[in-house]
């Protein structure tokens, strides 16, 4: 299958996309959010700064990044195809992925950015909870996805929490980040003819419109 670099705000639908694609083309799925926070819970000297960065919605750096994505890419389980989520979020990070790409001999594949409009975006990243137990996630401010009693997980019974990240301050923090660094990435790609646009406000028709990319 083709490699898919998935473009986006926070919250824009990439975790459910990745998800569909995981399961119905048996897609390997690299979140650099997902890669980082696993790091984060190591209680080592990298661990902690990787934690604060993350809770003050900042990018972190990309020694880190580059070399947990590496370490990534080696893995058997890409060589079916893989969805980028959460990566490049820069420019420079774009570049520097081209000289990766090229020297472990991997395709780029298509880009794919995610439209979702900002109340939506707001909304899924303020009432998101989450089970401590299974991982399930909620919503209580979409009515999408409620959980059926506060607090508890409709599926294991388990206490839902919050992601540290998910309040108001920062997503707009990492929107505003979004904006700024991640729109250039849009002009690189294109001008490489490798990006193309699809909506992000339902589940349905966003697989059926990567679909007809990936067929094309
Ligand atoms: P996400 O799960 O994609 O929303 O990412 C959560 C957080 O991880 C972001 O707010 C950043 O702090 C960090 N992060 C994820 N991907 C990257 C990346 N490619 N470069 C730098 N920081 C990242």
């Amino acid at each position: 299958m083709k490699n898919i670099i998935l473009i986006a705000a926070p919250a824009a639908g990439k975790g459910t996309l990745s998800e569909m694609l995981v399961e119905k083309y048996n897609y390997a799925h690299i979140s650099t959010g997902d890669l980082l926070r696993s790091a984060s819970h190591e209680e080592t000297e990298l661990g902690v700064k990787i934690s604060n960065m993350l809770k003050n919605g900042e990018l972190v750096t990309d020694e880190i990044v580059f070399e947990l994505l590496e370490k990534r890419l080696g893995e058997n389980d890409i060589k079916n195809g893989y969805i980028l989520d959460g990566f490049p979020r820069t420019l420079g990070q774009a570049k520097k992925y081209d000289e990766i790409i090229e020297k472990l001999n991997l395709d780029l594949g298509i880009v794919v950015v995610l439209n979702t409009e900002y109340e939506t975006l707001k909304k899924r990243i303020v009432g998101r909870v989450l089970c401590k137990n299974c991982g399930a996630v909620y919503n209580t401010l979409t009515g999408v996805n409620t959980p059926k009693v506060s607090n508890i997980c409709d599926k294991c019974g388990g206490e839902l929490y919050k992601r540290s990240d998910d309040n108001e301050e920062s997503f707009k923090n990492r929107y505003e980040t979004y904006l700024e660094k991640t729109k250039p990435l849009i002009d690189y790609y294109e001008k490489k003819g490798s990006l193309f646009y699809i909506n992000g406000e339902n589940k349905e028709q966003m697989l059926k419109e990567i679909e007809v990319l990936l067929h094309d």
